[in-house]
């Protein structure tokens, strides 16, 4: 194959309107600010990649995730070879420290474009497909508990059979009514868990989990902030519902940490946080040795682009015992001409090449900002 070259690397900022409101511990989120990566070839052929700011997770705001792209990668990646990617992907991790952001969304983009020129999907690149099918949770999170039943039903009705509730919102009392509500109101079969965003106490979470432990719960998400190790350790041990490390989980020596204080039974893997997609693959692995169960997860809200990249991840990593969460359905808009959907609470992975996506550039203009 003659050599491809890189034309150009844009780095676009973008406001993208959600449904409604989403509470977190925390934050309140009514637009996706997200950083959208296009590359393309010297032959026209275009690859997307896609990071949410996360402010309070990988501390990338939307500026300075742009402020990377345009001022650092760009300029090492432009004239280069795509498919030589993992060696570019070593110049971009070490050019800057963190903005695991834009080093995430460069990281896609050249996935997309690398499927392209070699006529294969991205999950081949990373490995190969280990299942053909994925069941994505669903999240809860609205002002009102009523809602959030509302929600779930229709979600349920569409054969969505996991859900996942944002606590730390509400007084702890109302928390435990919210969670008991939602249970009596999706049955017992259906797997249920909850995230707590950092946005809770140690008695708050003791009260908590007090307050719905037969209600069976898979996991209770980063209940306390990123950097209480020792605090997280000692919940997971007083606890019956096993932890998982979300905000506090951004590289593989952070998994072998909390593995190593018991702090975490399973972790949540995000490629806003690993800065990519092989590096969330090579942190799988880890979590495999290791013996941690998986979320795979978006961050509310990318759109099709992200959540077409984490279904190919989806499909490669040996274990999602603890499920895989998209976001781009909470926003009122996408990005792509076929926004990634379940069927039946089932997502097939397209069998094209790249991230099997085709981006609708006037809706990328419509939410440039
Ligand atoms: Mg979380």
């Amino acid at each position: 194959m003659t050599a491809v070259r890189i034309r150009s690397v844009e780095a676009i900022a973008v406001a993208v309107p959600l449904h409604h409101v989403m509470r977190m511990a925390g934050v309140r989120i009514s637009h996706a600010e997200n950083l959208i990566v296009r590359i393309e070839t010297e032959c026209g052929r275009v690859g997307w990649g896609e990071a949410a700011s996360a402010p309070t997770m990988t501390g990338d705001l939307q500026a300075s995730m742009v402020t990377a792209v345009r001022q650092v990668f760009a300029p090492m990646l432009v004239g280069q070879q795509p498919l030589q990617r993992a060696q570019l992907m070593q110049r971009v991790q070490h050019a800057v420290m963190r903005n695991s952001g834009a080093k995430c969304a460069v990281e896609c983009a050249l996935y997309d474009l690398c499927g392209q020129l070699l006529g294969v999907p991205v999950y081949e690149l990373l490995g190969g497909a280990r299942r053909d099918e994925l069941r994505p949770m669903h999240l809860l999170g609205n002002e009102h508990v009523e809602d959030d039943v509302r929600e779930a039903e229709g979600k349920l009705a569409q054969g969505i059979r996991f859900f996942k509730i944002k606590i730390g919102v509400k007084p702890v009392e109302q928390e435990i009514r919210s969670t008991r509500l939602l249970r009596q109101a999706l049955g017992p079969d259906v797997t249920l868990c909850a995230d707590g965003n950092m946005g809770l106490g140690a008695q708050q979470i003791q009260a908590y989990c007090e307050g719905v432990k037969d209600q069976g719960l898979l996991f209770l998400e980063q209940p306390l902030r990123s950097d209480n190790l020792l605090g997280m350790a000692r919940l997971a041990r007083s606890l019956s519902i096993p932890l998982c490390g979300d905000e506090s989980v951004g590289s593989p020596a952070d998994v072998m940490a909390l593995s190593a204080a018991g702090a975490v039974a399973g972790v949540n893997l995000k490629t806003i946080k690993f800065g990519g997609l092989s590096p969330v693959v090579h942190a799988s692995h880890l979590c495999d040795e290791l013996g941690l169960a998986i979320n795979l997860a978006c961050k509310v809200g990318e759109t099709s682009i992200a959540a077409a990249a984490v279904t190919h991840l989806g499909l490669v990593m040996s274990n999602l015992d603890w499920g895989i969460s998209l976001t781009n359905h909470y926003l009122a808009d996408d990005l792509v001409r076929q926004p990634v959907a379940p069927v039946e609470g089932v997502i097939r992975v397209p069998r094209t090449p790249g991230l099997g996506i085709e981006v609708d550039e006037a809706r990328v203009d419509k939410y440039r900002v």
